[in-house]
């Protein structure tokens, strides 16, 4: 008898996005499951086309004499279990995205061209030899290959892309190594793991009470099978990772697999290391770096059962393993968790909702959790367990805040305050190393008086104006614009400025300061020209360079133990980005700035440098109470109605012309409050976006506040519904659920 398949077809546009039956042919009947993806014939010219099987029945919907047959099957595909395509619903649905898209994203699968070859490095020398070259390489200053060396103490076999990445050990240095008889290159099958340690008996510390009790917490969650949510709330050093790792252990014993979520930026060298070390060839880590075969390859060995324990960022959420013992999210609050790209979907919403699928606990860690996750842990949603003791047996750093109004009134115009100054000049003098930390995100500047620190606000939204470069203020939230004033309304100066800073600048005053000092600059312009983040950082750690000048991208997750000075040089930067999780924002780049400073045995300093002093998130920070710091931001949510307390949904518009979608955004709110009524929903909005146009298209937005996240989706629904009935158009409209950063 014939059997039919409900098929998802590979055209992305919403007038689609519905499944067509097919029917399956005898001779496909055994590779075609839910989950496969098919070439169909399709449309009057019957172009074929892939699609993704969605259902399976024994009796079709249509006259079976019109329905067509399934071409073939993709075998480089996966079968997934139905629960794959639950997890693709639950994001069309709570995002706004094609069927097609959103399985796109859970099963981000590409046929496997070849096989993928890769190189690795053999140790050929015992560990003594290893380490006599190592000693030598040090005394003669050569940090990479010393850097190679130190590694392969405890290493058999590493990577080859891992030592020229992560490492960042130039292919040079490696072929001298590999002259010396040292070791040899290989080439490998992609099969085989990053790292290789010489002994596989690993170190397991003795837990502490407190990482005990969470520890047995969970575990039993993983054995049972329950659907619980955790939050372990700890300061760097405080053993959340010794957590994750028993807890990943036990799912190992248990035949469990788990996955755990990291941003991109957080997986050093030594963090993979750790895994590896633990877990040997179970572990696989992805990478943005990986190619789409490579991502492919590490997927189909999950399925297989060849490794269970999956590490990356966002996209590891998709690991298809079929006993899924837990979930588990470090450093929580990362916006990288959200998508940039449509549809814009949150990897700890996903995660939850995956975790409620499988049946297994979700764990999220933070120093810094975010509102929405700590307000779900105080409403007893989420389980909350602390751990309050740094394991390392380091102190906390000694925290100053230093006023810039008083430096500026002083006669100080340098971009150090005298103490900073003073500070970084001992730290040089006893060679030791210092950061300084400023936030890229501000770069576009805030507005604000140098006199008494008055910060320009919308008058609608609460939020910080941004200037532009008509001489304008403007909100990012309502479109609200307004003259750059040049007088304070509060106390009549004339030192109104935008605030305007870089990486760059700071880097020349160090160099003027101090001219016998090595810096290395980090920002977005100097990882993507140079050389790797991980390089630089890496460098850095290995003492090669006396300052480190950089963005957020050089305050995560990285232990610099010759670090004795960390300086916030302007901690306002990114309290006035322009949205409402700014403080949430501020507080976690100051705590995690901070936690940079005397990593290693000697006592550190930490300088924060402030027009605004009295600022909540600057003194809870400087004093690491992330509990002070979420009262008080709680607070204004709540009154403010931003969320956790309240929904957010923004709608973005985008066209050709900006009259078009002007008049499409009135008639999809119409609509959309039409059915919704005003009950329970506040809009804000039509304006235009922050940036209005980009590549000749218009640009506009609208927000919806509610408590009801359902009647957000269905505003979503609505509008989606009637931008089709419009009829086809070049206009566009984008759906951001709890948008984390628009601009
Ligand atoms: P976090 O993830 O919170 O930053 P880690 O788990 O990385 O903390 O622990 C910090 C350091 O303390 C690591 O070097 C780790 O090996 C060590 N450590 C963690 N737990 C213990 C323990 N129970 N006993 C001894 N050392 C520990
Ligand atoms: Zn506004
Ligand atoms: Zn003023």
């Amino acid at each position: 008898m014939d059997r039919y398949a409900d098929i998802i077809t590979e055209i992305s546009h919403s007038a689609v996005d519905r499944s067509f039956e097919y029917r399956i042919p005898e001779e496909l009947s055994g590779d075609v499951h839910i989950g496969s993806k098919v070439n169909v014939p399709f449309g009057k010219g019957n172009k074929i086309i892939s699609g993704y099987v969605i259902d399976i029945k024994n009796t079709p919907d249509y006259d079976p004499g019109k329905i067509k047959a399934i071409e073939s099957v993709d075998k480089g595909s996966f079968n997934p279990e139905i629960n794959r395509l639950k997890i693709a619903y639950f994001i069309k649905q709570n995002y706004g995205s094609t069927m097609i898209n959103a399985i796109k994203i859970v099963l981000p699968v590409k046929k496997i061209t070849g096989r993928i070859t890769k190189k690795k490095i053999v140790s050929l020398g015992t560990e003594s030899q290893i380490k006599e070259a190592y000693e030598k390489a040090i005394s003669k200053r050569q940090v990479g290959k010393a850097r190679l060396l130190k590694e392969l103490t405890e290493c058999e076999t590493i990577d080859y892309s891992l030592v020229t990445g992560k490492l960042s050990v130039s292919p040079n240095t490696i072929k001298s190594v590999e002259k010396s008889g040292l070791i040899r290159i290989e080439e490998v099958n992609s099969k085989e793991t990053e790292l290789k340690f010489r002994s596989n008996d690993a170190l397991w510390p003795e837990l502490s009470d407190e990482q005990k009790n969470v520890v047995k917490t969970i575990n039993e969650d993983v054995e049972k099978g329950i659907n619980s949510k955790h939050l372990i709330l700890g300061i760097t050093g405080s053993g959340k990772t010794e957590v994750y790792i028993n807890i990943i252990k036990k799912c190992l014993d248990e035949g469990k697999q788990a996955i755990l979520l990291v941003p991109e930026i957080a997986l050093s060298y030594q963090n993979v290391a750790r895994f590896y070390r633990r877990f040997g060839d179970k572990v696989a880590v992805m990478h943005s770096k990986l190619t789409q075969g490579e991502r492919c390859e590490a997927f189909l060995r999950a399925k297989s059962g060849e490794i269970s324990v999956m590490i990356g960022p966002r996209s590891a959420l998709y690991t298809p393993f079929d006993n899924l013992g837990v979930i588990i999210i470090d450093e929580e609050h990362e916006s990288s968790y959200k998508s940039e790209n449509m549809p814009k979907y949150h990897a700890r919403e996903v995660a939850a909702y995956m975790a409620s699928l499988y049946n297994c606990p979700l764990v999220m860690g933070s120093a810094t959790p975010s509102v929405d996750t700590y307000m779900k842990a105080l409403d007893g949603d989420v389980k909350l367990h602390k751990l309050t003791v740094r394991l390392t047996g380091e102190n906390l750093p000694n925290c100053e805040i230093i006023d810039l109004r008083k430096e500026l009134e002083e006669g100080n115009k340098s971009i150090f305050s005298r103490r900073l100054k003073k500070l970084l000049g001992e730290c040089l003098e006893r060679g030791e190393q210092a950061m300084l930390f400023i936030n890229r995100r501000g770069y576009a500047g805030f507005v604000s008086c140098r006199e008494c620190g008055h910060v320009f606000k919308c008058p609608h939204c609460d939020v910080s104006l941004s200037r532009h470069g008509n001489n304008k203020l403007v909100c990012h939230y309502c479109g609200h614009e307004e003259d750059m004033p040049k007088i304070c309304p509060e106390c009549k100066s004339d030192k109104v400025y935008a605030f305007r800073a870089g990486t760059e600048k700071i880097e020349e005053a160090v160099k003027k300061e101090f001219p016998g000092a090595i810096t290395l600059r980090m920002d977005a312009d100097t990882a993507k020209k140079n050389e790797d983040y991980e390089g630089i950082l890496s460098r850095f750690a290995n003492g090669d360079a006396d300052v480190l000048v950089g963005t957020q991208m050089i305050v995560k997750g990285h232990d610099f133990k010759g670090v004795t000075l960390v300086g916030v040089l302007a901690a306002d930067m990114s309290l006035y980005s322009g949205d409402y999780r700014c403080a949430e924002r501020t507080f976690d780049l100051i705590t995690q700035a901070a936690g940079r400073a005397g990593r290693g045995d000697k006592p550190g300093n930490v300088v924060i440098q402030t027009y605004q002093p009295e600022h909540y998130a600057i003194i809870h920070a400087s004093n690491q109470d992330y509990e002070g710091f979420y009262n008080e931001e709680s607070i204004y949510r709540k009154i403010a109605k931003y969320p956790p307390f309240c929904h957010m949904l923004e709608v973005q518009l985008l066209g050709p012309k900006e009259e078009d979608i002007q008049e499409l955004a009135l008639k999809l709110m119409e609509q959309a409050e039409k059915v919704t009524g005003d009950k329970n929903i506040i809009r804000i909005g039509p304006g235009k976006a922050s940036i209005g146009k980009i590549n000749d298209m218009y640009r506009m937005v609208i927000y919806y506040k509610s408590e009801d996240y359902s009647l957000l989706v269905k505003i979503k629904d609505i509008m989606e519904k009637y931008k089709l009935l419009y009829g086809p158009t070049r206009d566009m409209v984008w759906f951001d659920f709890n948008p984390i950063s628009s601009f």
